[in-house]
C-alpha cells in the first residue's frame, strides 16, 4: 500500500530512515539512555522551573529549544506541538505551569519553513475523511505567515481567562536558516 499523499514538506529526511528502509530507533535509543544514566547529575532539580518560565514552541525537529535559548535543565517548561500554536491543550499546560509550578513568563517560538505553512487544509481534511470516514475534532491550525501565527497565539493567551499571569508574554519567529530569533511585534503592520 502506497503512503498517503504528503501535504507536509516534500523534503526527504536528511538523516535516518527513508520509505521502505525504515527501521525503528527505540532499541538504539535505549542504548543511548544507558550511557546517559551513567553521567546523570540532575537528582537535585526541583520540578518548579528555576527561571519561572514556560516556552511554547513548534515540534520541528530542527529546533532544540534548550540550545536556542541557552536553558539549563530545570529552567523552564517546554510545551511543544505542531506549529507551537496556543491550543486548548497548551492553555491547559500553561494553567498548570502557572498555578501549580510557579511560572510567570511565557515565550512563544514559531519558525520559518514550518510544515503547517505548506498544508492545504481542505485537502488534508478531505484525505482524512476519505481514509477514516471522520472529521477530526481539532482544527489543523495551518497558517501562511509565522509572524501572524505568533500574533494569533499571543492574542489567545491574552484573551484566555485561565491564564493568570500575562505581564511577560513575548513571541518570536526562529529562522531555521540562521538560528536567530526575531521578535514579533503586536502590530500586524510590522514583523
Ligand atoms: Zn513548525
Amino acid at each position: 500500500m502506497s503512503p498517503p499523499a504528503a501535504h507536509f514538506g516534500q523534503n526527504e529526511p536528511v538523516t535516518g530512515n527513508k520509505g521502505d528502509q525504515f527501521r525503528p530507533s527505540t532499541d538504539e535509543l535505549l542504548g543511548h539512555n544507558e550511557n546517559f544514566v551513567t553521567r546523570f547529575a540532575d537528582q537535585g532539580l526541583s520540578a518548579a522551573p528555576g527561571r519561572r518560565l514556560a516556552v511554547v514552541a513548534c515540534m520541528d525537529s530542527r529546533m532544540d529549544v534548550g540550545q536556542i535559548l541557552g536553558l539549563a535543565h530545570g529552567d523552564a517548561h517546554i510545551i511543544r506541538n505542531a506549529g507551537g500554536v496556543v491550543t486548548d491543550d497548551v492553555v491547559r499546560s500553561l494553567v498548570l505551569s502557572q498555578r501549580l509550578l510557579g511560572t510567570r513568563e511565557i515565550v512563544l517560538i514559531h519558525h520559518t519553513d514550518c510544515g503547517l505553512q505548506k498544508v492545504d487544509e481542505s485537502a488534508f481534511y478531505a484525505e482524512l475523511a476519505l481514509e477514516t470516514g471522520l472529521q477530526p475534532r481539532w482544527p489543523l491550525e495551518a497558517f501562511r505567515d509565522p509572524y501572524d501565527s505568533v500574533r494569533l497565539s499571543i492574542v489567545r493567551l491574552l484573551d484566555s481567562p485561565f491564564i493568570k499571569h500575562k505581564d511577560h508574554i513575548r513571541g518570536f519567529v526562529y529562522d531555521v536558516g540562521s538560528g536567530r530569533l526575531n521578535e514579533v511585534s503586536a502590530d500586524p503592520g510590522h514583523a
